[in-house]
């Protein structure tokens, strides 16, 4: 797998372009604002009286009704809702972009799904963050940055490499402001999905083998075979912790940290010394 970093990328060709971003939500304020802090021309393109026009005025960034932002523009990412996109689409973007422009989106769902069938002129290119816009931005103004892997990519080196590390993400935005702010910071389809594929995931059965472990701890049982295992040596905690060493989760998970260095920043754990 490649991966490109900042210093692998040549900023000129996109700084003479004019860039609309079309939404300020979670995914919109981030890259409206980084693309602008990085020198690239910017205009948000919203619906007139919505809830973010004020929003992108108080970033000092320039805001537009989206047939406008269309219009001018070389580069049109689509940062709506994916259940918008493909009516923002046929009544404003295709009628109104210029011949050549490119199109981009965060996601692949309106393009795989062929719910937006770009107009034959139009380029099509995706960069979608594995992180929420929130930390799209901060990391960005920490002077970092965030992976933008294809799905399948993620899949073969281990499909749950992904969950690993944007598991934490996720937990500091429940930690911050509970499951709405979690909520508020995803896309209406992760949020979907959270609410179809979840209780798919922890059923009835999980919930009863949840029970079983706490009657195991009332009843003095998880004690006893703890005791057990510790008399004869410790066998299953030390299969389980090399088992656990040597699984590719944890072998790609080290390489997909060391492309994140302020992680090591930040450190809590040093095994030299605590
Ligand atoms: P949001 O739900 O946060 O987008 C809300 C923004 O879209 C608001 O500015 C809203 O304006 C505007 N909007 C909604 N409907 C319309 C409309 N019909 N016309 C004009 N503006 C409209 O989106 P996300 O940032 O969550 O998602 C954007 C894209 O990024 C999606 O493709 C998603 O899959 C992808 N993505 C999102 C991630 C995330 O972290 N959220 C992660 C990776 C990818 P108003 O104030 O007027 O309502
Ligand atoms: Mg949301």
């Amino acid at each position: 797998m490649n991966v490109f970093y900042d210093k692998d990328c040549d900023l000129s060709p996109i700084k003479g372009k004019q860039v609309a971003i079309l939404g300020y939500g979670s995914q919109g304020h981030a890259h409206a604002q980084n693309l602008s802090e990085s020198g690239c021309t910017v205009t948000v393109g919203l619906r007139r009286g919505g809830a973010s026009c004020n929003k992108v005025e108080a970033a000092g960034l320039k805001v537009a009704d989206v047939n406008d932002a269309v219009k001018g523009a070389d580069i049109i990412m689509i940062l709506l809702p994916d259940e918008s996109i493909a009516q923002v689409y046929s009544e404003n973007v295709a009628p109104q972009a210029k011949q050549g422009a490119t199109l981009a989106f965060a996601h692949g769902f309106n393009i795989h799904y062929g719910q937006v069938v770009p107009r034959a002129d139009l380029d099509v290119i995706m960069a979608a963050p594995k992180a929420p816009g929130h930390t799209v931005r901060s990391t960005y103004s920490q002077g970092g940055g965030v992976p933008h892997l294809f799905g399948e990519q993620a899949v073969l080196c281990g499909g749950a490499v992904e969950p690993l590390h944007e598991l934490k993400l996720i937990v500091d935005l429940i930690y911050e402001g509970g499951i709405a702010n979690m909520n508020y910071a995803i896309s209406n389809n992760a949020e979907y999905g959270e609410y179809t594929a979840g209780p798919k995931i922890v059923t009835a059965d999980t919930k009863n083998a949840m029970r079983q472990c706490l009657k195991d701890l009332q009843t003095g049982e998880y004690a006893k075979s703890l005791m057990l295992e510790n008399r004869a040596g410790a066998p299953t905690l030390i299969a389980r912790r090399r088992l656990t060493a040597e699984h590719p989760i944890e072998e790609v998970g080290a390489r997909l940290r060391a492309m994140m260095p302020w992680i090591a920043k930040n450190k809590l754990v040093d095994q030299s010394r605590n």
